[in-house]
């Protein structure tokens, strides 16, 4: 059995990997410091809670890699107070981090496997964590109920980004979104300016498949 000592300086080492790697936000680092991943898995996966990779979860899902959540989480540029919709809650790892750094705002997450809203459900409980809204719903429509949002993040591969999740964005808002085809995705991040939407391209990654209205099937 990997001791409490042992996966708390695992997690000190990511940071430091991550700082290595190009990762700049404190706000970020601190939060990855603050909501222990290894929680978000089962505990015969602890050993490797803490290496920079994507980790599988049950119904073929992934709990995403440290750096591609840090890069994502840094676009976003979180505020206190800011109201965030993300689109696949999977182990509700991502959503904890961001409701650290936004609270006392809110993040209302959506997933469209049940059986992982409660598995989620049942992580976020554990940590206390009170300014997360977790929905069993297609987030590829958005969530019409809650918007609109100042920040919205697709955590999925998306061939567009789905029209819904545009209009529900804030003027001034952030989008962060995986885009491409379902083998590999570039990362997007759109500002909404107006009319106009500023676009800027943040590398290649591989994302599971945006399922639902918008996604591929
Ligand atoms: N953010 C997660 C990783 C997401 S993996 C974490 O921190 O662990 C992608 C998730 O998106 C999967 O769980 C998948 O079921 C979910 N998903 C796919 N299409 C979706 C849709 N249309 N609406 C909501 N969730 C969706």
């Amino acid at each position: 059995m990997i001791s409490e000592e042992e996966l708390k300086l695992e997690n000190q080492r990511l940071i430091g990997h991550l700082r290595f790697v190009g990762i700049k936000d404190e706000k970020v680092l601190k939060a990855i410091l603050e909501v222990p991943r290894h929680l978000f898995l089962p505990m015969n996966m602890w050993y490797i809670a803490y290496a920079d990779d994507a980790l599988p979860l049950e119904h073929k899902q992934t709990i995403s890699q440290p750096y591609t959540v840090a890069i994502m989480i840094e676009a976003l540029e979180l505020k206190k107070g800011d109201k965030v919709l993300e689109v696949g809650t999977a182990s509700g790892w991502n959503a904890c981090l961001i409701a650290k750094i936004i609270d006392p705002g809110i993040i209302y997450t959506t997933e469209i496997i049940k059986e992982l809203v409660e598995y989620a459900g049942k992580n976020i409980k554990r940590l206390d964590i009170k300014n997360i809204k977790i929905t069993h719903t297609d987030g590829s429509l958005g969530y019409e109920k809650e918007a609109p949002f100042d920040k919205i993040i697709v955590t999925c591969a998306c061939r567009e980004i789905p029209p819904p999740l545009l209009e529900q964005l804030k003027n001034n808002g952030i989008l962060v979104a995986p885009v491409g085809s379902k083998l590999s995705q570039q990362m997007i991040k759109i500002t909404k300016q107006g009319k106009k939407l500023k676009k800027d391209y943040l590398g290649d990654f591989v994302f599971v498949p945006l399922l639902g209205r918008y996604g591929w099937r």
